[in-house]
């Protein structure tokens, strides 16, 4: 007999949400996790300046209202949310920005002339929010069960990934309001992959918002490790795995790496045409990540946009889709497209009373080593004069960096897999069930597999629902809700 029933390598939030589908099935589970903490890409730190606390990968979850393992296991009750009324914002010149609220109706007043083309882009897929969220949450064999949901998503995605995608747009607010959605792709625009990301974003915004956990993101996975440990289940930090046979003996082992990791980690149990398609998954460009302290909340010229919970800046469409393809090309923007989080606007236990954190990222060529703090503070300073004043600190990492605090985003690649349209498909391969590989008991159930990236916990959740199903012989959902 096995001493364990599963090993979950890797306790972020798809290795968690993993261990706990089937630690609530009464297997017994350990995971090993190779840094001093949990969370992978969901964890908070002081890394400025003692109370200021921030997030070290994500920071915003369009997904936490919306993933459908969050929901059985009852996210809300367990972690406090703020949904800011302002999803996101795009700052402009001049002082003017595009608004996006979680109000569909305020937003298409507040966009003036192309209000009702954002209306009639969005609204079909609010209404269906559901089975969007039940397409792109799941992989593309399956994805047919909503045909009229996919045949809407799909058009749009064609018409804003390719060259009809300024058609619709009288004015920069909107054209930018939907490029600065569409950017988090990390691809060139227009491109399908940047589109279908970019609708699915906006369409949550919309529907539920984009929420931000009190405390940080490490709210979400401590969670997550509480109802573990609660069912039986361990955690083992500083425990890097690097090679499948070195494990307890078990009857399945779930992969939290990337794809490429666990290639190597289980090459001995996996055989040699999956691993050479494992080889042959794609990475993408990076990001490089700054995180400031400030004296005071940041002065956006445009005043609404001091109460979104998100900003995309960078300018004009075109700027954008200038940078972005600096990007593609290997080069490093010399205004590049900044993503901005600002959580103490909410939250104030991020930061000493009367201060605030702030969160950004720029596209970067993936692997660079290059600090973008100086390019980032130039790109807010431009639509929020004054920044530069409040900054008491900052922290930077590069995008090789980030590859070295979180060795799945490869290159830092925050998707882990590249977020093309394929990429997003194929995801690592073309399977009805890409999380079960063809040796017997591994699963990859990390990002690197469907649906990709995101904390939402369903690349972990569809694994281990597939190990209990073909491993366990367990059809049954566990029941994941609190109190049970
Ligand atoms: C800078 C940045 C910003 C982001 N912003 C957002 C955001 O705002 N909203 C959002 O939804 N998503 C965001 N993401 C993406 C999100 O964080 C990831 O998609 C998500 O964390 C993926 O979860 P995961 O469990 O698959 O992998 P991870 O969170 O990367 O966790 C993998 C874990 O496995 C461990 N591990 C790896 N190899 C081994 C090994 N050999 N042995 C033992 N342990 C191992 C790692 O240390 C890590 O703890 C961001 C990511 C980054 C990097």
């Amino acid at each position: 007999m096995t001493e364990l029933d599963a090993v979950v390598v890797g306790a972020g939030p798809n290795g968690l949400a993993a261990a706990v589908t089937l630690a609530r099935a009464g297997l017994r589970v350990a995971v090993h996790e190779r840094a001093g903490t949990i969370g992978g890409g969901a964890r908070t730190a002081e890394l400025t300046l003692p109370g200021y606390f921030h997030d070290i990968c994500s920071a915003v979850h369009p997904m936490a209202f919306a993933s459908p393992f969050f929901q059985r296991f009852g996210l809300t009750s367990r972690v406090d949310f703020v949904n800011p009324e302002l999803s996101y914002a795009h700052p402009l010149d001049g002082g003017r920005a595009g608004l996006a609220y979680r109000d569909l109706a305020l937003t298409s007043a507040a966009l003036g002339a192309d209000g009702p083309a954002w209306r009639r882009l969005l609204d079909p897929l609010v209404r269906s929010v559901g089975d969007l969220t039940s397409i792109t949450g799941d992989s593309l064999l399956r994805m047919p069960r909503h045909p009229i949901t996919l045949a809407r998503f799909g058009l749009r995605v064609l018409e804003q990934g390719g060259p009809a995608w300024n058609t619709r747009w009288s004015t920069d607010e909107a054209a930018g309001l939907l490029t600065g959605v569409m950017a988090h792709g990390v691809q060139p625009l227009p491109s399908l992959g940047a589109s279908a990301a970019g609708l699915a974003l906006a369409t949550w915004a919309h529907a539920g918002g984009w929420p931000i956990p009190i405390g940080g993101s490490q709210r979400i996975v401590d969670a997550l490790a509480d109802d573990l440990l609660a069912h039986g289940g361990s955690i083992a930090l500083d425990s890097e795995v690097s090679d499948v046979r070195a494990l307890p003996s078990s009857r399945v082992v779930l992969f939290d790496t990337s794809a490429r990791a666990m290639g190597r980690i289980a090459r001995d149990r996996l055989p040699d045409r999956y691993l050479d398609r494992l080889r042959r998954v794609r990475y993408g460009n990076g990001v490089a990540k700054v995180d400031f302290a400030l004296s005071g909340p940041v002065p956006w010229a445009n005043e609404e946009s001091r109460r979104a919970g998100t900003l995309h800046v960078g300018g004009t469409r075109a700027e954008i889709a200038e940078a972005e393809g600096a990007v593609t090309a290997g080069r490093h923007a010399e205004r590049p497209y900044v993503l901005v989080s600002q959580p103490s606007t909410f939250d104030p236990s991020r930061a000493p009373e009367g201060k605030h954190t702030l969160w950004t990222y720029a596209h970067v060529p993936r692997g660079s080593r290059l600090d973008q703090t100086e390019a980032i503070m130039r790109q807010i300073e431009r639509f929020a004069p004054g920044f530069r004043d409040l900054v008491l600190a900052s922290s930077s990492r590069s995008a090789h960096d980030v590859e070295l605090h979180d060795p799945n985003y490869i290159g830092g690649d925050i998707a882990s897999g590249n977020g093309d349209f394929l990429g997003l498909l194929v995801r690592p391969v073309l399977a009805p069930d890409p999380w079960r590989t063809p040796g017997r008991g591994i699963y990859l159930a990390s990002s690197s597999a469907a649906p990709g990236p995101g904390v939402h916990g369903l690349p972990g959740w569809r694994a281990a629902l597939s190990a209990l199903r073909h491993d366990f012989g367990i059809d049954t959902e566990p029941e994941l809700g609190p109190g049970v």
